[in-house]
């Protein structure tokens, strides 16, 4: 398998395309943005340290059956994915108030929500990823009934899963995002893409409440790779620098 051209250089990460036209690499860059780009900052290791992370949190998915994009981590950096049309809805899952929507509906951070709540964002940049509901999703064609049936049954399995791996080694899984593509190569079928990692997440130490994601970056808290250095060791994952 062969490196071609770079296609697309997000925020975070860059797409390679490859010589097998269902392929790609996802190289993880150590760029971090906030607010929809407007805090830019670089964040020394933060690819390694996510790539590492994304490609066990999407074994451990696929392991119980979730279909990824990840076929394997490649090096420090990289990933080889299965090249997909990503649904340009992103699918945030929340266990815990936080975040946007302690601030949208007023309910204090740290409050547990008595079930998972999902809610639905626009992938749309020019438009700052504006919240939508499910209606707006099907009616403008971004999914079908379907896709967002699937989509909703597949990220409760998901969130069980997390839950109890993130609780098992003392983090609290607040809330996170996921999206979701159809592969290039089968478009009927749909799998968890992107990445997962606590550039996506919000983590806190199941005892001290301590941040151990991207709000260490938003809210200027310092010690970012530190803590998510501290998610990577206690996944049991070896940093090779
Ligand atoms: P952003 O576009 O938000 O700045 P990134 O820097 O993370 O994001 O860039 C990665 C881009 O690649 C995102 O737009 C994401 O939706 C897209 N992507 C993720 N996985 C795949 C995949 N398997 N195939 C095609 N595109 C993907
Ligand atoms: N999130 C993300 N990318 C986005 C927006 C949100 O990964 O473009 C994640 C974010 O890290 C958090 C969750 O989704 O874990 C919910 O984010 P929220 O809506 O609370 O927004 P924020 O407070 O970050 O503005």
């Amino acid at each position: 398998m062969e490196k071609r051209e770079h296609l697309y250089e997000g925020k975070a990460k860059v797409m390679f395309a490859t010589d097998d036209p269902n392929l790609y690499i996802q190289y993880f860059k150590d760029d971090a943005t906030a607010f929809n780009g407007v805090k830019k900052g670089t964040i020394t290791e933060k690819g390694v340290v996510n790539n590492l992370v994304a490609s066990k949190l999407m074994t451990i998915l696929e392991a119980v059956g979730i279909p990824v994009h990840l076929v394997r981590r490649l090096n420090d950096r990289e990933q080889l994915v299965r090249k997909v049309q990503i649904i340009p809805v992103e699918v945030v899952i929340r266990n815990v108030a936080a975040g946007s929507m302690s601030r949208r509906l007023g309910i204090p951070e740290g409050q547990p929500l008595s079930r998972p709540v999902i809610e639905y964002y626009y992938k749309a940049d020019s438009l700052d990823d504006p919240l939508i509901v499910r209606d707006h999703a099907l009616v403008f064609g971004w999914a079908t009934e379907a896709e967002l049936a699937w989509i909703e049954s597949t990220c409760l399995r998901i969130n069980d899963v997390l839950i109890g791996f993130f609780a098992n080694i003392g983090i609290r899984l607040v809330d996170y995002k996921l999206e979701f593509g159809r592969l290039a190569e089968d478009p009927g079928k749909v799998v968890l893409a992107d990445e997962i990692s606590p550039d996506t997440c919000r983590l806190w130490d199941w005892t001290t409440g301590e941040k151990l994601d991207k709000d260490r970056f938003r809210r200027d808290l310092g010690g970012v790779v530190e803590a998510y250095r501290e998610v990577a060791r206690r996944m049991g994952l070896a940093i090779e620098s």
